[in-house]
This record gives structure tokens, sequence and C-alpha cells, in this order.
């Protein structure tokens, strides 16, 4: 290490630090909380999980206890009553920290709690509503199948009937905490000849004979303190009462729970963003080359400043979309501009800080090559970019005004 790595921070506090605001007291407020509770609890394991590719039960307590896995349901039920901007919010300072930890929640409560709470029947909610929300139970939203990923109506696990018994067989993969949930919200179909309209909803203990877990084979980009598995249904049994919705409305619940979590998946985005963006800041800024600070450099200001720039159009998006839909305005396109722009535009902007880092931004000793990795799942998931296009084009063609 030579003498002027010394002076500059692998891991800046300023990786915190929020460019611009125009929000409401109460919401800066409630930014700066969970600001605090992601640097005080998620950041000192941020990089330790990723090197050393481990799921970190001890963080999903952390975050059933800071109300965060609850945060989005509302007060009588136990949540937190958050606004979708707070939702927004307290995903950009999670994202901002660490990607596994935000995943963790995108799935948890964007996916499962979220769509448990509003499609449950009673007893569903009584039994896991309450542990998920506190992290000492965890769940995973099966609907990726080898077959079928962007086109999700495709997919082949099938509920066969007998009576008010399901037999579930076929298999998921990519699922997110797949390989440490307790219960997974799954998606199967009556009858693949009904496309779409047989797909069906099952709420499924991970622990029903006949269901195989397995981790993903090979090592992952990003991401990689989280679980990714595969599981495979060979005739696990449940009743009708394990049916979330009705024989058929699966395929609605499984896009409302997305339209749900994306948001978490857009913010989360600005939050990588805002890191990479802190990062080149104070590394440039501290590193001297040619007998001056890197920031010095008209090519590295120009740099710095399109990637502020962007950040606050990228947030501006998510923000305008929260708001929109705590107004219950807020459109496909909202959402898919938001998620587009938002994870693009971190991905180009953690592309520019590790280039920013020289050879230091290539190890991960730095921060940047972390985010740069961990973006890109965030560009396919819950929708890959060019879905979100195809979205935007529907919206503009299908209903032209
Ligand atoms: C880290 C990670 C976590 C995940 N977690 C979950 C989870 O918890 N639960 C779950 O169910 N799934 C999960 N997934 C799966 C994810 O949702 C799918 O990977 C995603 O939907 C894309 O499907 P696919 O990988 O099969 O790609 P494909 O659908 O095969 O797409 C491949 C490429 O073709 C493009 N493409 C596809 N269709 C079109 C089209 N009509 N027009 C233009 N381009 C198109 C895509 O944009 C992409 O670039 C996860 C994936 C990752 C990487």
């Amino acid at each position: 290490m030579s003498s002027s790595d010394k002076k500059i921070v692998c891991e800046p506090q300023s990786s915190l630090w929020l460019p611009d605001s125009d929000l409401a007291a109460q919401d800066l407020e409630f930014a700066l909380r969970l600001r605090t509770f992601a640097r005080e609890k998620l950041a000192p394991h941020a990089r330790a999980v990723d090197e050393q590719r481990t799921f970190r039960r001890e963080t999903v307590l952390d975050l059933g206890h800071a109300g965060v896995l609850g945060g989005p349901l509302p007060r009588e039920s136990g949540g937190g009553g958050w606004s979708a901007m707070q939702y927004a919010i307290a995903h950009e300072e999670i994202g901002a920290v660490c990607g596994n930890a935000r995943g963790f929640c995108a799935v948890q409560t964007g996916l499962v709690t979220t769509t448990l709470h509003r499609f449950g029947t009673a007893q569903q909610r009584a039994r896991w509503l309450a542990p998920l929300m506190a992290g000492r139970a965890i769940g995973c939203f099966a609907l990726t199948e080898p077959d079928a990923g962007s086109d999700a109506a495709s997919l082949r696990t099938v509920a066969e009937r007998r009576g008010d018994r399901f037999f579930l067989r076929g298999q998921k993969h990519w699922i997110t905490n797949g390989g440490v949930a307790d219960v997974a919200l799954v998606f199967a179909t009556v009858d693949p000849m009904k496309g779409k309209n047989g797909i069906t909803a099952f709420l499924v203990a991970t622990n029903a004979p006949g269901l195989r877990r397995e981790a993903m084979p090979g090592v992952e980009l990003g991401h990689r303190g989280s679980d990714h598995a595969t599981l495979t249904f060979d005739g696990v049994e449940v009743g009708a009462d394990a049916m979330l919705g009705e024989v058929g409305e699966g395929f609605a619940i499984a896009m409302a729970g997305l339209h749900a979590g994306r948001l978490s998946v857009a913010a989360g985005a600005v939050g990588i963003h805002r890191a990479a963006l802190a990062a080149a800041v104070e590394f440039t800024s501290a590193r001297n080359q040619f007998g001056k600070p890197l920031a010095s450099f008209q090519m590295v200001q120009e740099r710095l400043a399109d990637m502020l720039t962007s950040l606050c159009q990228n947030r501006a998006l998510v923000h305008r979309c929260a708001r929109r839909r705590d107004a219950a305005i807020e459109t496909i396109a909202d959402l898919a501009m938001a998620k587009l722009a938002a994870t693009e535009g971190a991905a180009h902007a953690a592309d520019q800080s590790l280039q920013l880092h020289g050879a230091r931004g290539y190890s991960s000793a730095y921060v940047p090559e972390r985010l740069l990795r961990d973006i890109q799942a965030l560009r396919i998931y819950e929708g890959s970019s060019l879905i979100q296009k195809t979205l935007l084009a529907r919206a503009l063609t299908t209903n032209p005004k």
C-alpha cells in the first residue's frame, strides 16, 4: 500500500451522502433514520458477505427489528404504514450500502409479504405475516422456470387437482431466498392449455415432502451474499387452503406482486448510483496524479458532473413514481421508466466510478467493483430493461393521447 493509499478511503462514509433532496420534513427525518440503520447494521458486513458469499441470517433479524420488513404494510396489520415514498427512500438507503440486504427486502416484503397481505386468506395471514415482518420467517417468490423467464405466462409447473387436493410438479430456478425460505409463494398451472388463465398461486411450506432445494450452479457475478436456488416439486401435496386467490388468478397476483416490488429495484439502483458517485468524489479528491488531485482535471470533473445529473434525474423519476403510487394514479409506464432509467443509469455510474479509481477500482478493497457487479442483476430481474422498453412502447402505441 502506498503512502497515498492511507488517505484514500476504501469504504467511504460519504457513500451515505444525499447530494440533493426535496423531501418533505418527515420523509427527510425518515431517510436519516434509515441511513443510520444502514450505516450501523448493514455497512459493517456488506463487503464480507459479498467476498465470503454468505447469506447472513442476523441481518434478516436486524431488518425485522428495525421495522424494515413490515414497513409498507398497514399499521392495523402490524406493519409500519409506510407511504410508497418512504418505501422508495428506505430501499435507496439500504441499496446504497448493501445490494444483498436490499434484494432480500425486495423479495421478502415487496413480493411475498405484501402479496400475502393483499391476496391471502385470514388463516394464511395469521400464520405467516407476523413472523415474516419480524424476520423470524423467510419467504420466497417462485415464478421463474428454466423455460419461462420474461414470458412468465408460459410456465409449466403443474398443479394437478384431485378432489380438494393439489399436487405440484415442476421446477423453478433463480429463486431468491429459495434455499433459506420457510415459505414459498409458488405459481403453477392447473392446465397448461389455458395459458395465463390457468396459473394459480399457492403458499407452500418449504419443508413439504417432495420439495427439493438446491443452490444455483456456478459462481454469480453479483448479489453474492444472497441465496438463489432451484426448487423442484415432485408431487408436493397441498390443500385448497394453500391457494392465494382463486384458481386462474395466479398470473394477475404475480404481476401485482412484481409491480409492488419493482419500485424497490428502481430505488435500490438509485442507491447504487449514489454510492458509486460518492466513492468517485471521495477517491478523486484524495488521489493525486501529475501533482494535483484527480478531481481537479476537467475530464474527471465532467464525469462527476454527469453522474450527479443522471442521479438526480433518475431519483426524480423514482420519486415521481412513488408520489403517483401514493396518489393512486401511478401507471405501468411510470414504473417502467423509473426502473429502466435508474438501473441503466446506475450501471453506467458504477462503471465510471470503477474507471476513476484506476487499478484500485478493480479490487474488492474498494466499493465500485461490487456496485458494478451487483447492479447487473437489477437490469434483469423483475422485468429486464428490454422488457421495460416493451411496456413503454405498448403504453405509447396502445393508448395514444
Ligand atoms: C439475481 C437474480 C435473482 C432472481 N430472483 C428471482 C426470484 O426471486 N423469483 C423469480 O421468480 N425469479 C427470479 N429471478 C429470475 C428473473 O426474474 C429472470 O431472470 C428474468 O425474468 C429474465 O428471465 P430469463 O433469465 O429467463 O431471461 P429471458 O426471458 O430468456 O431473456 C433473455 C434476454 O432476452 C430478452 N427478451 C426476452 N423477451 C423479450 C422480448 N419480448 N423483447 C425483447 N427482448 C426480450 C431479455 O430482456 C433478456 O435480455 C432472479 C434472477 C436473478 C438474476
